[in-house]
């Protein structure tokens, strides 16, 4: 069985994410989409609520599984038995820093990194950027599944006293 794991932080899932993970899909046997549990930097969403957003909009895809890890990727792929790690590249200002990485993670356990160009449809959009918009009263709405926006919104804007 063929296993890729879609690495990120996913705070929240994006429909850039969402792209790169329903192609990956079609690729491969199946997809593990990996959310990073960062101790260091606590994010707009807890690690609990950014997997249940990723299974609801990923369900329908059928072959594609949401965990948490912490500490190395490369030791992730090994314990989810996935030989292939697969990163969205928005622009080449992503490029210097995944080739980094992927160069390490080669070196460190033999995990392949396939880079995939993302849809230009999706090609500015960023966790961070979509928090941005929604916090000052923007419309996310073409930019992220509705479970994310309803989120954003209740999480964003505090409700009448
Ligand atoms: P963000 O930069 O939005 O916080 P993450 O750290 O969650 O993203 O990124 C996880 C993966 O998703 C990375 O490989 C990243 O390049 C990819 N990615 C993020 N946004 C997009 C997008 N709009 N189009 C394609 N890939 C993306």
């Amino acid at each position: 069985m063929r296993r890729a794991v879609c690495p990120g932080s996913f705070d929240p899932v994006t429909n850039g994410h969402l792209d790169i993970i329903g192609r990956a899909s079609r690729l491969f046997d199946e997809v593990i989409v990996g959310v990073l549990v960062n101790q260091s930097k606590s994010g707009l969403f807890t690690v609990e609520e950014r997997i249940e957003m990723l299974r609801e909009v990923t369900a329908s895809y059928g072959n594609v599984r949401v965990a948490s890890f912490r500490g190395l990727l490369v030791d992730f792929c090994r314990a989810q038995r996935a030989t292939v790690l697969i990163k969205g590249l928005r622009a080449v200002s992503d490029f210097d820093y995944e080739l980094q990485m992927a160069q390490m993670n080669i070196g460190l356990a033999g995990v392949e990194t396939l880079f995939m160009p993302t849809n230009p449809l999706y090609s500015f959009l960023s966790s961070s950027l979509v928090k941005d918009v929604a916090k000052w009263g923007g419309d996310v709405t073409p930019h992220v599944p509705d479970v994310v926006r309803d989120a954003l919104k209740a999480r964003l804007v505090p409700p009448p006293p």
